[in-house]
């Protein structure tokens, strides 16, 4: 999970909000927030990334409009533009109607979830006592064996980049340098996972990263 930036909110939504949220209070079986304008934008501000678990939802279904704070729970919320991000379906599933006011799991579009979720290798971990991220976890099940096997494949094919940089030529090296760094974009699958191996690997490193990649959190 990384930090979002939410975009401004479409003209379609600032425009139809209020009706079709009325519409929906009168009857909740309406879905207005499956509108194309809506996922696309979603889709825009994630990098086509589900935001909690970084995977390219494309890649394996459908993108799943996301409420924060639940319709269910929150149904004035529905099309409101900060309560909406773009997630697979098994993050989408997992967590349905979950909603804690006390300890609500983590908001990436509102705070940065590396100050609450680390990873190890390719397993994420809370911080020590961080209830929050324990039950966000938990909730979204963000060590689940399939998820946890992809960001695995992904740390290797870094790994392999890195021994292949420590080796090249000088022709080689900024080639390499590129295609390592651009791991740890935001559009990058998994870039939390990646980031953080990088960093627990000093000795893999061909040289001090970059301002950009120690932004990339
Ligand atoms: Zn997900």
């Amino acid at each position: 999970m990384i930090r979002i930036f939410k975009s401004p909110a479409p003209e379609w939504i600032t425009r139809n909000r209020e009706r079709l949220t009325n519409d929906f209070l009168t009857d909740q079986s309406k879905s207005p927030w499956r509108h194309e304008h809506i996922k696309s934008a979603l889709t825009r501000e994630t990098h086509s990334k589900c935001a909690y678990c970084e995977s390219y939802i494309a890649a394996v279904g459908y993108v799943n409009v996301e409420h924060i704070r639940p319709k269910s729970r929150f149904p004035r919320l529905v099309l409101e533009w900060t309560n909406l991000v773009s997630a697979c379906s098994r993050c989408n599933t997992n967590k349905g109607d979950y909603y804690s006011s006390e300890y609500p799991l983590i908001d990436p579009t509102s705070e940065d979830p590396s100050r609450h979720l680390v990873f190890m290798g390719a397993a994420t971990f809370p911080y020590p006592g961080n209830r929050r991220a324990i039950d966000t976890i938990e909730v979204l099940q963000l060590n689940r064996a399939d998820l946890f096997h992809q960001r695995e494949k992904r740390i290797n094919e870094l790994l392999a980049l890195l021994h292949s940089r420590k080796h090249c030529n000088t022709e080689m090296e900024s080639v390499l340098d590129t295609a390592i760094a651009a791991h740890f974009e935001p559009a990058s699958e998994y870039s939390a996972a990646l980031l953080k191996f990088f960093n627990d690997m000093p000795g893999l490193q061909p040289k001090a990263p970059s301002e950009r990649i120690e932004g990339t959190a």
